[in-house]
């Protein structure tokens, strides 16, 4: 197997193919401290694209309750124990020594699911994976609202108070869709070759023409995001709205600026902020520190990828919430979690200016822009980490502009307040 780099395990790994990079990257960022579990995300998804027959269990947007919720159930805990089984204890992180370029988090030293699998029943493995069962994927949202709690031995008792800098009981949302990985596992299983990765936007697609249905993308992508339907026995996924993303909306006036994806523009807690980052020959994001994606996930690593010692290196990136035990969050998103946390906790100036960008536009927001405002509060605040900081809060004003340099987003840190006169209390109770 060719070796390939990737930057989010800070090391070169095998993959079965040549490394091989799109000119633009779509990629996201999720908030999960603001995500509400409404779902509207995932009805924005199915109505538009999977509401035909055969398509009743697909939900290539889902959101599910973590820790016990799972769409397939528990997809993401079998992945992690098959893959301790293939290497005990081994999957840790080195993270010593650090390049911001090459290995911002550290260093990955346990077995990707390519590292880790071999020839099976069926012949040579290029993933370690599994095919869920049927009844897997029909309870889309199970577990919703359940809460973890465990056992303190100070009281006696489960449970316990919800207080920072950790809750004893505690869940959260956790909503997912296709990352659009730069070495997607499901591409690398197909045995057809019906699975590409687009050149333009790096979004990853079945060819239906090429696709027999034999779900070895459903096998190996570890995120589960490749689905079988039975009615046309091919198997689909999330297709990342690429007509958008090129910038079609079917509107007389389209400007042809790229678009947001449906699930992103219908999300009601403003958790979620879309882009498209170049990506150099050689797979680096290059240099654009205008870019909120550049700025969130590569200049201050706020945003962490999901799982990636996987190895599929995602391009969905997550601010993760600040009151799950950090255990949990680090084999999650990896050893980023403190730092991300502690910034997200007492964001400086230009964090909270760019946290106000989610959510402002339809289009996507290539570059951003801070406006200075005067100071208008100051706070001392008490970090995870027990030190404090004092926070200076300014009114400043953050500007979105297109990838055609038009403006498409304008607000401010103090969200602005109209007091209406009496006389216009005329329809009021
Ligand atoms: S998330 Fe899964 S389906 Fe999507 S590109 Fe990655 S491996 Fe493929
Ligand atoms: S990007 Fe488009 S196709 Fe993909 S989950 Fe979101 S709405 Fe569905
Ligand atoms: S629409 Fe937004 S807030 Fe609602 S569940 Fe989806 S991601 Fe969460």
């Amino acid at each position: 197997m060719p070796d390939v780099h990737n930057w989010q395990i800070g090391r070169s790994m095998k993959y079965p193919l040549q490394e091989r990079h799109p000119r633009w990257q779509s990629a996201f960022v999720f908030n999960l401290n603001r995500c509400i579990g409404c779902q509207t995300c995932s009805m924005a998804c199915k109505s538009t694209w999977t509401f035909g027959k055969g398509q009743e269990l697909s939900w290539w947007n889902n959101v599910e309750t973590k820790p016990h919720g799972g769409y397939p159930q528990h997809w993401d805990s079998r992945l992690l124990t098959m893959l301790d089984k293939l290497n005990p204890g081994g999957q840790v992180w080195r993270v010593g020594r650090q390049d911001s370029n090459r290995s911002p988090y550290g260093t990955f030293s346990g077995m990707t699911i390519f590292e880790a699998a071999k020839p099976g029943p069926a012949g040579p493995q290029v993933a370690v994976g599994y095919l869920p069962a049927d009844e897997q994927w029909r309870r889309p949202n199970v577990h919703e609202d359940t809460a973890n709690s465990s056992f303190s031995h100070a009281t006696g008792e489960f449970g316990g108070r919800a207080e920072l800098p950790e809750h004893r009981v505690w869940f959260f949302y956790l909503a997912r869709l296709c990352n659009h990985c730069t070495y997607p596992a499901c591409l690398a299983s197909c045995p057809r070759n019906a699975i590409y990765k687009r050149p333009e936007d790096g979004i990853v697609l079945i060819d239906q023409s090429r696709c027999r249905g034999y779900r070895k993308c459903v096998q190996g992508c570890p995120y589960k995001k490749a689905m079988y339907r039975p009615t046309t026995t091919t198997s689909e996924k999330c297709i990342g709205c690429f007509p958008r993303i090129g910038g079609a909306d079917g509107a007389p006036n389209a400007t042809g600026a790229a678009l947001e994806a449906r699930c992103m523009t219908a999300c009601v807690g403003k958790i979620r902020l879309q882009g498209l980052v170049q990506i150099d020959p050689d797979g680096n994001w290059a240099d654009d520190p205008d870019n909120p994606l550049q700025f969130l996930v590569r200049e201050r690593q706020v945003a962490l990828p999901l799982y990636p010692q996987f190895g599929t290196e995602p391009n969905g990136f997550y601010i993760p919430p600040r009151w799950v035990p950090r255990n949990y969050l680090v084999q999650m998103f990896g050893p980023g979690v403190d730092h991300a946390i502690e910034q997200y906790s007492c964001p400086d100036r230009e964090l909270l200016a760019v946290l106000q960008l989610f959510r402002t536009a339809r289009h996507i927001i290539a570059r951003f822009e801070i406006r200075k405002g005067p100071k208008v509060a100051e706070r001392e605040v008490t970090l995870p980490s027990g030190h404090t900081r004092t926070q200076e809060i300014y009114n400043d004003t953050v500007v979105g502009y297109d990838r055609n340099g038009r403006q498409v987003a304008t607000t401010t840190i103090e969200e602005p307040t109209f007091e209406r006169p009496a006389s216009l209390h005329v329809n009021s109770i």
